[in-house]
């Protein structure tokens, strides 16, 4: 790799897989030529192209020209966007209904795989028509109507996801909350959009542990109504080992599952939606603050949900069977599960549990009972695993697999490699897909017949999606370089608003630099074209003035074979300014030692350059993470500089503990 400022980009092996034959001629974009020209015309005429792709769903109007009207620049006004203006649809009807009309009835929906093995159920498209339908006459039976918001807080089954599509059905908008959050960080969010119904379940098991889903809700609900928030409605799913909830039943709010849907009837008409009408509020992760309110809209979301879902794991529907594990309480759950795979009439894996349970074999198994085809999962799940060694796979045929992707952070080259040679056998490309929960669908990201792959890297924009990078004064940047990663015009599926602060919207996205949408993340272009992410631009570190992404000295650590995952942060230095303070996990079986920490240190200056070298490295069983399995390093900056008192929101992090057996570790 050339051209690059700052760093000594060696760190990365200019290194290019092509798409394998056997991918290339089934695929929907053949060649990198014919991905380009696409591309070109998603540009140079966003009409043509965005109307055919809208075109393959139904709408019960069309919209009106230009398709896509905007202003993102603070100063010309209030930033808006809308897309398909005029046209009216229903994403249920166009996910599950055109598909039972077009005699898919019987075709496998969820192939669902309960946390503990052998407990299984299948929900065909028909069957899923009517779950949604009841859900959907159970909602309109306490008055839900059309702009009305229904918070979710459930366990990865068939009902959520069947939850989500019935709000869309009547136009209700959803909120759907990660269920492993505690019940202050679900009264948070329920407090912001203030639903009159949630929908839970009595409780469900997480690989050994059990979550009180409707305990929790219970006093998420007190803590709303200490703030003056009423929740009239709670539905129950009656769900193993807690179906008794009986006691915990209050009159008159809550509702069991059996009582009050299972009786409804299995019809209930589509509510045709404007293309802009607000579909749902998700939450960011929170890697970096707190939580932001996301909201999408129903037209642009529906379109840019399906075109990407096709395009990027080329899913032909009739023999692909497709498997991605993200939970429906993170934005990959939305788009890649709930949505996506159920536009374009897929079969899929939803899976409950977690993939150490009840050992590190468990994704493999599934896979090969269900024969999956697409594996697309998180780069923390592929280190975790990893670490475990390579006996837990290869004892698995995965014979039916042919593609893989990866989404939520970077993904270090080591572990590309290891997914790449040992899950995928050589075989399967990675789609490695960068996008947010901001921009609803995949932004940057390979196609699997035409993008050749470079390990940890991103690669090329998806069709439609026109990205820049700008010096901190805000200059775009030509050719080969690094900086802050922009995007230039609206995609469909982009964010309309921060639900209910519309100047935060404005704020957070729109002001650092006038006219374009800011990401928050760093990235470098290679003489290819090619994006990598280098890591949040709030996260670089400025070593004696050389700047150097996360990312970058992450997967050094990482190629080390004793480290498994590393997470690094900037601590004040008298003379640097900053040195370089990592956090360093070890692979199953490696112990700490001087030696192997001079190795690690010694391991950063080859490969990225001696500016890079750490001056701390500090031994972490495990770091500190979101609930969705991202680093939060705010929170080992804390640590690294003594402020660990200091901490701020931290009501994303999955385990808490992790903080203070990193301090018992600091200086060990
Ligand atoms: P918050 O915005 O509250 O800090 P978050 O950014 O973690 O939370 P998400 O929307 O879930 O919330 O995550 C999007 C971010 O995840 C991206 O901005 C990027 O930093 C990271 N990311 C996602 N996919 C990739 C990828 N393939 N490569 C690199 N980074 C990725
Ligand atoms: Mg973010």
């Amino acid at each position: 790799m050339t051209g690059t400022t700052g760093v000594n980009s060696s760190a990365v092996a200019d290194e290019k897989f092509l798409p394998p034959d056997a991918i290339v001629e089934r695929a929907y974009v053949q060649g990198l030529p014919t991905y380009k020209e696409l591309y070109e015309l998603s540009l140079s005429d966003p009409d043509s192209f965005w109307s055919e792709q809208a075109n393959i769903l139904s709408w019960q109007k069309k919209w009106s020209s230009p398709i896509c009207k905007y202003n993102l620049d603070v100063d010309e006004g209030p930033v808006h966007i809308s897309w398909f203006d005029g046209a009216e649809t229903n994403l249920a009807w166009n996910a599950v209904d055109r598909n039972v009309e077009a005699g898919l009835g019987n075709r496998v929906a969820f192939y669902w795989e309960g946390n503990d093995e052998g407990v299984e159920r299948t929900v065909t498209y028909s069957e899923l028509k009517s779950m949604v339908c009841r859900i959907a006459n159970y909602l309109k039976s306490v008055g839900v109507k059309r702009g009305d918001d229904v918070t979710m807080y459930m366990a990865l089954v068939p009902e959520l996801p069947a939850a989500m599509l019935a709000c869309a059905r009547i136009g209700a908008v959803h909120s759907v909350v990660f269920g492993g959050f505690s019940a202050e960080a679900l009264a948070d969010r329920i407090l912001d959009s203030t639903p009159n119904v949630v929908i839970t379940a009595s409780g469900a098991m997480r690989g050994p542990k059990p979550i009180p889903l409707k305990a929790i809700v219970d006093d998420a609900l007190q803590i709303c109504e200490g703030k003056g928030h009423t929740v009239q409605h709670v539905l129950v799913l009656e769900q193993l080992p807690f179906s008794d909830v009986n006691g915990s039943m209050k009159p008159g709010r809550d509702v069991t599952w059996r009582e009050a849907v299972d009786s409804q009837p299995d019809e209930c008409p589509v509510e045709w939606m404007p293309a802009e009408a607000p579909l749902f509020k998700l939450y960011t992760s929170g890697s970096t603050g707190k939580p932001k309110g996301v909201l999408h809209t129903t037209g642009g979301y529906m379109v840019g949900a399906m075109v990407t879902t096709k395009f990027v794991f080329d899913i032909h529907p009739a023999s692909d069977v497709y498997w991605c594990t993200a939970d429906c309480g993170w934005i990959t759950g939305h788009t890649y599960v709930a949505y996506g795979p159920l536009l374009l009439g897929a079969t899929q894996v939803l899976f409950e549990g977690v993939p150490t349970w009840p050992d590190a074999g468990r994704c493999w198994s599934i896979v090969d009972k269900y024969k999956v085809t697409i594996f697309y999962t998180a780069p923390t799940a592929i280190r975790a695993l990893h670490a475990k060694g390579d006996a837990f796979v290869t004892r698995h045929s995965r014979s039916s697999l042919r593609l893989l992707g990866s989404v939520g952070e970077p993904i270090n080259p080591e572990a590309w490699r290891w997914y790449y040679e040992v899950v995928g056998c050589g075989r399967c490309p990675i789609m490695d897909t960068w996008w947010q929960t901001e921009t609803g669908a995949h932004m940057i990201t390979p196609l699997p017949g035409a993008t050749p792959l470079k390990p940890g890297c991103a690669t090329l924009p998806f069709f439609g999606v026109e990205p820049a990078v700008l010096d901190e004064k805000g200059n775009e940047l030509q050719g080969p370089c690094e900086g802050m990663l922009v995007i230039k015009r609206p995609w469909p599926s982009m964010m309309r608003t921060v639900a209910g602060d519309h100047k935060r919207f404005e704020q957070t996205y729109f002001s650092a630099y006038k006219g374009y949408y800011f990401t928050g993340d760093g990235c470098r272009r290679d003489a290819d074209g090619y994006y990598w992410i280098t890591g949040r631009v709030d996260d670089v570190l400025n070593v004696s003035g050389h700047r150097i992404g996360t990312a970058e000295v992450e997967s050094a650590l990482v190629s080390h074979p004793s480290c498994v995952e590393a997470a690094v942060v900037a601590v004040e230095h008298a003379i640097k300014g900053q040195s370089i303070y990592a956090f360093v996990t070890l692979m199953t079986g490696a112990e700490p030692s001087d030696a192997l920490r001079k190795e690690l240190i010694s391991t950063v200056r080859k490969v990225i350059g001696p500016f890079a070298a750490p001056d701390v490295i500090h031994w972490a069983p495990g770091l500190p993470k979101t609930r969705s399995g991202k680093i939060m390093r705010r929170v080992l900056r804390k640590i690294a500089s003594k402020e660990e008192d200091q901490l701020g929101d931290i009501s994303t992090l999955a385990d808490p503990s992790v903080v203070q057996q990193l301090v018992d570790l600091r200086g060990k």
